[in-house]
């Protein structure tokens, strides 16, 4: 099952680490009191990266930057054609760089290459999709409100932006706010997750081939504890976009509130898959190996819990068991794996405790539920059985390649058991009765449910979450409209009515 070919990433490892600086107003700069950062691969244990790592002093100068670039700069008072030419380069620029930038994405995440080189083309699209909604971006008129007034509502850019993202797909992430944000617009200060700054970092460059003016993009790598928190509370930041655990993002939000920012959260999930006995039952096996082990299942979208009509379960999860011994679990450089390393040695001991905690509580490993010996650090697909709802493992996001199994008897109960976490960020029917399908659809809580399909994005479909998995949606037409505020224009035409009236 664990797949491994030193030779194939030997050549590769032996090339020197990435070096990245901070971005700020348009320069590349070290940190101002010299500290730096350093990158292991998780897959090879080999150093990729070191940064200049920022200060607070340094987040200050970005955001200022930011605030500069925002009040004084031309970026929010030029065409939306000007601006929209300026992102479609980026969008051009980032695919010429692709496999440069889906390198460094694997080396620091320890992802699959081609699963990386995928979310880069996935991301550069979303640049020319934000390019398309910049030159759309427009507010309201209603010309309904008497012969003396007019209303008109414009859409103004919010301001400077903090942009706060996990290491899961750091570039995918960035890319679903920053040219959301840019074509409102809007400055911003991005700060990816320390472990995985790299391919954020190289966006720097990009940013400035494609013309962008300095301040309006600054790119800091550095500690959330430390610059996450100056970036979510500062006065001169007019909103945060925030994406990451919702333990953090609670904190996030709570600290912004002393500024009282508007803020926009896509946080965690534990995403049911409801299996009914007459699904596509190929297509269903199949979308519970992918959901659980793709990313190896460090993705907010993963569908971390299977459903299963109890007159299908032992013979689906047998099958889901077979299917997902063949899974390739191994090194991602070489080609050919589906499951690489887990991302963090902290993420590595979550997860295994959150399998002893299913173990402890009587739940059954029917596959894997250990680290793989060796270099780097992999899980084996997991799949866990006799979990009921009050357990754990049914109720939190375990971010790792670890299946739960609930059944059901009926629709019903099917939905409570959708419904019973405290998120609700996506969810999968899977049955060939239309009407079972969309009843299911309309009562889950959730901000995607897929249709006899798992895991598929599309730049003009809304992505986030309700309850515990966040505030506000990307993607999306509305995506633009995410970092305007409205402001109302009430005119009066003619000569007004006077609400003194003296007396004779
Ligand atoms: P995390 O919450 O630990 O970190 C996210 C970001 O917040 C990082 O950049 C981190 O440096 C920063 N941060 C940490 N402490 C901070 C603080 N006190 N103030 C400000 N910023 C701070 O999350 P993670 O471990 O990097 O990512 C995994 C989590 O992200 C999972 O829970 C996953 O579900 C979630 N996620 C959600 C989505 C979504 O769109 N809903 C997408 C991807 C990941």
């Amino acid at each position: 099952m664990n797949v491994k070919n030193k030779t194939a990433s030997a050549e590769i490892l032996s090339h020197p680490p990435f070096q990245g600086k901070l971005f700020i107003n348009g320069e590349w700069v070290n940190a101002e009191d010299g500290a730096s950062l350093e990158r292991y691969s998780p897959a090879h244990n080999k150093l990729v990266a070191t940064y200049a790592q920022a200060g607070v002093a340094d987040a200050e100068k970005a955001i200022a930057a930011a605030r500069q670039a925002f009040d004084k700069g031309p970026w929010p008072r030029m065409l939306g054609a000007e601006r929209a030419e300026v992102l479609r380069k980026v969008a051009d620029g980032i695919l010429a760089k692709k496999h440069e930038i889906a390198l460094l994405e694997t080396l620091e995440n320890g992802k699959p290459l081609e699963q990386s080189l995928a979310e880069i083309e996935g991301a550069a699209d979303l640049w020319h999709y934000a390019a398309t909604l910049a030159r759309n971006l427009h507010g309201d008129s209603y010309n309904t409100l008497g012969q003396d007034t007019l209303g008109v509502v414009l859409r103004d850019p919010i301001g400077v932006v903090s942009m706060i993202t996990p290491w899961n797909f750091p570039f995918l992430i960035a890319s679903q706010k920053l040219p959301f944000a840019l074509a409102a617009g809007c400055t911003a200060v991005v700060k990816p997750a320390e472990v995985t700054s790299g391919t954020t970092v190289m966006l720097g460059d990009i940013l400035l081939d494609a013309g962008m003016p300095a301040g309006v993009v600054n790119i800091l790598v550095g500690r959330g504890r430390v610059i996450g928190e100056v970036m979510v509370n500062h006065q001169d930041v007019d909103m945060l976009s925030f994406t990451g655990s919702t333990e953090v993002g609670k904190k996030a939000v709570a600290k912004s509130a002393e500024t009282l920012k508007k803020v926009s959260m896509e946080l965690g999930g534990k995403n049911p898959q409801i299996i009914f006995d007459d699904c596509d039952w190929d297509a269903a096996v199949d979308a519970s190996v992918f959901g659980i082990y793709f990313n190896a299942g460090q993705c907010c979208n993963s569908g971390s819990r299977i459903l299963v009509h109890e007159s299908i379960a032992d013979k689906f999860v047998a099958e889901v068991v077979e299917r997902s011994k063949q899974v390739k679990v191994g090194d991602p450089l070489v080609p050919g794996v589906q499951v690489g390393a887990i991302t963090t040695d902290k993420q590595l001991e979550t997860i295994l405790s959150h399998i002893e905690g299913a173990r402890k509580d009587g739940a059954n490993i029917v596959l894997g539920g250990s680290r793989i010996d060796g270099e780097g650090m992999y899980i084996e697909p997991t799949i866990v059985t006799g979990v009921t709802p009050d357990m754990d493992i049914a109720k939190e996001e375990v971010f790792g390649p670890v299946l739960s199994v609930l059944t059901f008897k009926d629709l019903d109960e099917a939905i409570e058991l959708a419904n019973s976490t405290l998120f609700g960020l996506s969810a999968a029917v899977w049955s060939q009765d239309f009407s079972t399908c969309i009843t299911a659809a309309r009562r889950i809580n959730a901000g995607t449910v897929w249709v006899n399909t798992f895991l598929e994005g599309h730049a003009e479909l809304p992505f986030g979450g309700y309850r515990e998995s966040g505030i506000g949606r990307e993607l999306g037409r509305a995506s633009v409209e995410e970092y305007t505020e409205t402001k109302t224009l009430h005119m009066h035409l003619g000569k007004r009515t006077n609400w003194y009236v003296p007396k004779d």
